[in-house]
């Protein structure tokens, strides 16, 4: 079973403004276990939009028309519907008489075109329009051997919601076969999209009944997967029987199997391991620490930290030998390492972290750094009483927000990875 929505309307053609209207329809269709397989924008235009009707009653079960239900010219839905389906349209004498009465109730005459949106499809039923005028229509027919369910619904957002739930949704669900939707995510951070497919394709393309999506960026993998089923257990069951068997697969590569962000992992683990951290940041001038103090409740396992942009400040709040700065240059794997034990010993932390790199744009500062590439970072993580700090070495790529970003995101994945070690 499987969905189709068309959004008509030339202003979503244009740089200015989007179709939020198939977002709504398409969380309300997976509710009921109908997955939207395709979505159009078609402009206010009769040939282009009774080509898309065709097409989407052709390949889809279930086709919902958002917009194009006005009294103006440019609101051509219901013709190009009915031209689709080969059905007339006829003009509602209910539906009129209710338009001139709200017209006279108001003391207005109603212009002449307004009566368009008294026309309705043959064998359509009407549904009323809470928050308009324009009432929408629901056709549930056979065409070809294929039952095929048409809806028209009015494009402004609080009209065309208020009728899905009023008018559509206990039609659909007293039609159609029950089905539960259960969703799984795992996500996994600093891995090829390449490698984490070549390496689990073979498993989820056994699963022909859940639908599996790989999505990247932000230095993070995430696989998706969906599956509908006649109850909510049976659904759940399938993606959690997926999700496992990939999990063991991937390993520790996976960080959360449940939604949780990356840097709610590492905060977890801390806690889990009574152990406080604390962050001396360069390059990415605190991104780090904001992103762990975005989480609700983190003070308790990060104690804060400093960002040490100038040379000076590394010494000051980080301990970094001045000495050590001038001949290895600020960006070096071992100012890396004195910051993150810098930053450990004088804040009483269990961990620290230090990051410091070239994000560029622009030649780097004369010195010892001058001819360092820009996207070389250190990021360095000293554990108490465990002698020196490791540090890893980076090529980051892309412009200066990327490789910021991706520092920060190796400062948590080495953070996890060098917990996950310490049990
Ligand atoms: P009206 O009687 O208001 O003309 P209509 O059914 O003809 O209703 P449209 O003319 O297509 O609907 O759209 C009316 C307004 O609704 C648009 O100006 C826009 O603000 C909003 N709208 C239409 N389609 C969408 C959509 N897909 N997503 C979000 N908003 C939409
Ligand atoms: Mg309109």
């Amino acid at each position: 079973m499987i969905a189709e929505i068309i959004a008509a309307g030339s202003e979503m053609l244009t740089p200015f403004r989007q179709d939020t209207n198939s977002l709504y329809l398409t969380a309300r269709l997976n509710e009921l276990g109908v997955q939207v397989a395709f979505k159009t924008i078609v402009g206010d235009n009769f040939e282009h939009l009774t080509g898309a009707a065709r097409i989407a009653i052709s390949r889809a079960d279930v086709v919902v028309f958002s917009g194009g239900l006005g009294p103006t010219e440019d609101d051509l839905t219901r013709e190009a519907v009915g031209a689709a389906m080969g059905l007339k349209l006829r003009r509602d004498t209910e539906i009129l008489t209710g338009m001139y009465k709200r017209f006279a109730a108001r003391r207005m005459t109603m212009p002449q075109n307004n009566s368009r949106q008294a026309d309705v499809l043959d064998g359509a039923e009407v549904l009323e329009n809470a928050n308009g005028s324009a009432p929408g229509q629901y056709i549930d027919t056979v065409v070809g051997r294929h039952r095929k369910i048409v809806i028209l619904l009015p494009g402004p957002p609080n009209e065309l919601k208020a009728m899905y739930e009023a008018e559509c949704r206990p039609r659909l669900a007293a039609t159609l076969p029950e089905r539960h939707m259960a969703r799984r995510m795992l996500r996994m951070a600093l891995i090829p999209e390449s490698q984490v497919d070549a390496r689990t394709a073979p498993i989820y393309k056994e699963y022909t009944d859940v639908e599996t999506t790989i999505l990247a960026g932000h230095g993070e993998i995430q696989l998706h997967f969906v599956c509908a089923k006649a109850s909510d257990e049976e659904a759940q069951a399938r993606v959690d029987e997926l999700a496992e068997k990939v999990e063991a697969e991937m390993g520790e590569a996976v960080f959360s199997s449940h939604g949780e962000s990356l840097e709610e992992v590492v905060l977890l683990m801390l806690g889990l391991r009574h152990m406080s951290l604390a962050s001396a940041e360069s390059c990415t001038g605190g991104l780090l620490a904001q992103r762990l103090t975005a989480v609700p409740g983190s003070s308790r396992y990060f104690l804060g930290g400093a960002v040490v942009y100038a040379d000076r400040l590394k010494t000051t709040f980080a301990e970094v030998p001045e000495e050590m700065v001038r001949t290895e240059g600020p960006v070096s794997e071992a100012v890396a390492r004195a910051m993150a034990e810098g930053i450990r010993r004088k804040t009483g932390a269990a961990v620290g972290v230090g990051i410091t790199g070239i994000a560029g744009p622009g030649p780097g500062a004369p010195g010892p750094d001058a001819d360092k590439p820009i996207g070389l970072v250190y990021v360095a993580m000293s554990f108490a009483g465990e002698g020196k700090a490791k540090v890893v070495e980076l090529n980051l790529t892309g412009d200066r927000e990327r490789i910021r970003l991706w520092a920060s995101q190796h400062g948590l994945e080495q953070l996890r990875r060098g917990l996950l070690e310490r049990t």
